[in-house]
């Protein structure tokens, strides 16, 4: 007897060709049109006879799921308790720390989640991080991990700085480098840090230092002039693009003077943002145009929807979406050719990447068990300018998790998890729970628990069929594309 403890996911591609998804082992198989009749009926919890398979042609079909155990686990969210985190901590350490080394702004991007779009995050406010709350800080996050590096001598640990923008506060970026090199260096000599700029106000002077420091720098750039400028304006509503154009090409300079020197300089990377008036096409054209800056996009991602205003009325967005659908049809027609890879743009890659890939390649969790979450302040600890703790720079400021005076509260940690599991009643039915990656920034509320939008599992649903329909029709065509990103 067979008993199916998921329900399989069927999808076809724009070739006509079924595929079903198991979400046990997220193994994806071809069907034909038997085996697509025969597993379009099967529910959860429905049981089979062996025998039947066979009489009804179906012998390949349960070789394969005795072989590889297809339809075989369920999801039970997990129960995070105090000594679990504990015990985490300790053998583990905590990967990131990310310091908020301010509040403050020079731009008044329109999308920024400091803005009054958002429900639930903070206002921009001239608040700095002092020295002393970042050295107690790093000294915390490095005792923690001196402990777990005797568990595991191979830990990997990183610094990051996030704002607001950075650079306003660069005097306090050099003090925690120089005071954690003096007295860090010993004990994790291949620290990298890593630091998110809008780049106004880069300069040989700190584009030299950050590079000779192992910084891997990520600069916010969303494309050609009109785009970038119609999101990204400075305080008093200037444009931006010029001057942060003129910097990426000063930064690009000096990365290839160390680059020539042999130097160790981390390659850094571009951001882009868009909504949903971004001109894609305009984009690739722009980023065609400039293959120096285009080498170094790393990110295309969307300006978030959840708890915000910042979308207006859907119906005049109408003709930009159909473009935008244009564009993302024409891009997949492009990848099937096998010279896609080496001839488009870094930009139209990292584009499909983000709307085909990504999606379906929920590798660092397996198996998945915490959804796309962290472990709060396990995987990542960001610290606010004033010293408190929370389980990442994007949630809004409602979930602290302790400060630098009592270190990491576990019991609010365990119960953040718990809440948030809490909040996700359907995922025990639900058969995309091993790719889902939904995190708490995405359920967030005003601290009071976690709550997922009514639609949110449906669009993703959506999106998740669209993907992977997608994505097996490109690889039937041009079967090796991204092979580094599918490995
Ligand atoms: S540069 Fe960053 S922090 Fe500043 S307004 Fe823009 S998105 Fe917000
Ligand atoms: S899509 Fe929704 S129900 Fe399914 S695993 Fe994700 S959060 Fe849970």
């Amino acid at each position: 007897m067979i008993q199916f403890m998921s329900t399989p996911l069927l999808f076809t591609t724009a070739e006509d060709n079924t595929y079903c998804y198991d979400n046990s082992t997220r193994i994806v198989f071809p069907v034909g049109d038997t085996e697509r009749q025969f597993l379009q009926q099967v529910d959860a919890g429905s049981c089979y006879d062996e025998n039947d398979f066979i009489q009804h042609g179906l012998s390949a079909l349960l070789e394969q799921i005795r072989h590889y155990r297809l339809f075989q686990s369920v999801f039970t969210p997990p129960v995070i308790t105090e000594q679990y985190m504990e015990e985490k901590i300790q053998s583990e350490g905590i990967s990131h720390l990310c310091l908020i080394v301010t509040d403050a702004c020079n731009f008044r991007c329109k999308y920024c989640i400091y803005s009054d779009h958002y429900y639930y995050s903070k206002s921009f406010a001239n608040r700095h991080m002092s020295f002393d709350t970042a050295k107690a800080s790093i000294d915390y996050f490095m005792n923690v991990n001196r402990k777990a590096v005797e568990y595991n001598p191979n830990i990997d640990i990183t610094i990051g700085f996030y704002g607001g923008e950075t650079l306003l506060n660069w005097r306090l970026i050099r003090q925690v480098v120089e005071y954690t090199e003096q007295a860090y260096s010993l004990l994790f000599p291949n620290l990298v840090y890593s630091i998110t700029t809008n780049a106004y106000l880069l300069s040989e002077e700190n584009i030299d230092y950050m590079l000779e420091h192992r910084f891997s720098i990520s600069v916010s750039l969303d494309g050609h002039p009109q785009n970038h400028d119609r999101n990204r304006v400075t305080i008093d509503n200037k444009p931006t693009f010029a001057k942060v154009f003129n910097n990426l090409q000063l930064l690009e300079r000096i990365y290839q003077e160390k680059v020539a020197a042999q130097k160790p300089a981390i390659p850094y990377g571009i951001l882009i943002t868009y909504d949903n008036l971004a001109d894609f096409e305009e984009m690739e054209a722009f980023f065609a145009s400039q293959p120096n800056i285009d080498q170094r996009v790393q990110r295309v991602s969307r300006v978030s929807d959840m708890n915000t205003s910042y979308y207006g009325d859907e119906q005049q967005l109408e003709p930009f979406l159909q473009r935008r659908g244009e564009y993302i049809h024409q891009l997949i027609t492009r990848s099937k050719n096998k010279t896609f890879e080496d001839t488009a743009t870094q930009f139209s890659k990292t584009v499909l990447k983000s709307i085909i890939f990504e999606p379906m390649m929920n590798l660092p969790y397996n198996p998945n068990e915490l959804r796309g979450t962290c472990l709060p302040g396990l995987h990542k600890l960001a610290v606010d300018s004033e010293g408190r703790f929370h389980m990442c720079e994007k949630i809004n400021p409602h979930y602290p998790i302790g400060d630098i005076h009592h270190g990491l509260d576990i019991s609010m940690q365990a119960k953040c998890m718990n809440e948030f599991f809490a909040a996700l009643k359907h995922c025990a039915d639900c058969n995309l729970s091993n790719v889902c990656n939904l995190c708490y920034v995405i359920a967030e509320t005003d601290g009071k628990g976690f709550r997922l939008e009514s639609d949110y599992c449906e669009r993703f649903r959506e999106g998740i069929v669209s993907s992977f329909s997608t994505y097996y029709s490109i690889m039937e065509s041009n079967p090796h594309l991204f092979q580094d990103l599918r490995e």
